[in-house]
């Protein structure tokens, strides 16, 4: 019986983290964007924890699994790929687990998410020496934007401006297609927007850190995430991290 119900919760675990094992530098992670309730797990709603916030980023999920396709149909191979498929309001997992999770079972998910994030990351160190991740999420406050979230610099500690900025760096090469990001390349050194300046997946697994891969935080508007924007979106994405790697 006990046997029976822990591989039960196994299985709720797996299904609620959609996780890809990769062959490249890269690591797209969405914690946002999934609907699915944590079975045992309570919403969340000690409003007294920090940063308490239980809005869904819509179609994130969709976004990053899109990114993931592009950048398959780009390499041949594949990005590894870590996605909430559980609802923010019962876990998040852009927090630590202690604010982000309030019960055992959201506890476990937050975990597993977050053992598969590492997982990659240092897949990516080890085999590769650096790489890029890629954390998706949407922000209702501009649509026509793209917040960039780097703790102002600290997730990409020690890479060049003309790397980070740069015609043929990732965040030149997205703004050259026409997504428009901000701060801007032009004034990249500018203040990030303090509500999307980078949360705790980017400083977890970012280059504030020994053992991190360069880490931005990205903030889509809503027009750049509807069904019908979703594919071109991916594509320029994808295009970006090509023309970086
Ligand atoms: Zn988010």
């Amino acid at each position: 019986m006990i046997i029976a119900s822990l591989l039960l919760l196994a299985s709720f675990k797996s299904d609620l983290v959609e996780v890809v094992d990769g062959d490249l530098p890269i690591v797209i992670t969405a914690p946002h964007g999934g609907v699915l309730p944590i079975p045992g797990a309570d919403e969340r709603k000690d409003t007294t924890l920090p940063q308490f916030v239980t809005v869904l980023d819509t179609r994130t999920d969709d976004l990053a699994r899109e990114t993931a396709k592009q950048v398959e149909k780009e390499f041949g191979k594949k990005p590894f790929v870590i996605i909430a498929k559980f609802a923010r309001k019962y876990a998040d997992a852009n927090r630590p687990a202690k604010y982000g999770a309030e019960s055992e079972a959201a506890r476990l998910v937050h975990a597993k998410y977050h053992e598969a994030v590492r997982k990659a990351v240092d897949g990516v160190k080890s085999k590769f020496g650096k790489g890029i991740l890629l954390d998706i999420h949407g922000q209702g406050a501009d649509k026509e934007t793209v917040f960039r979230g780097t703790q102002n610099l600290k997730t990409v500690t020690g890479v060049s401006d003309e790397s980070l900025f740069g015609p043929k760096s990732f965040l030149g090469m997205i703004e050259s297609q026409g997504i428009k990001v901000f701060p801007t390349m032009k004034d990249a050194h500018e203040k990030e927007n303090s509500k999307f300046d980078g949360g705790y997946t980017v400083q977890m697994y970012g280059l504030g850190h020994q053992d991190g891969i360069l880490a931005i935080q990205l903030e889509f508007g809503g027009t750049y995430r509807t069904v019908k924007a979703i594919p071109e979106t991916a594509k320029k994405l994808a295009a970006a991290l090509k023309s970086q790697l």
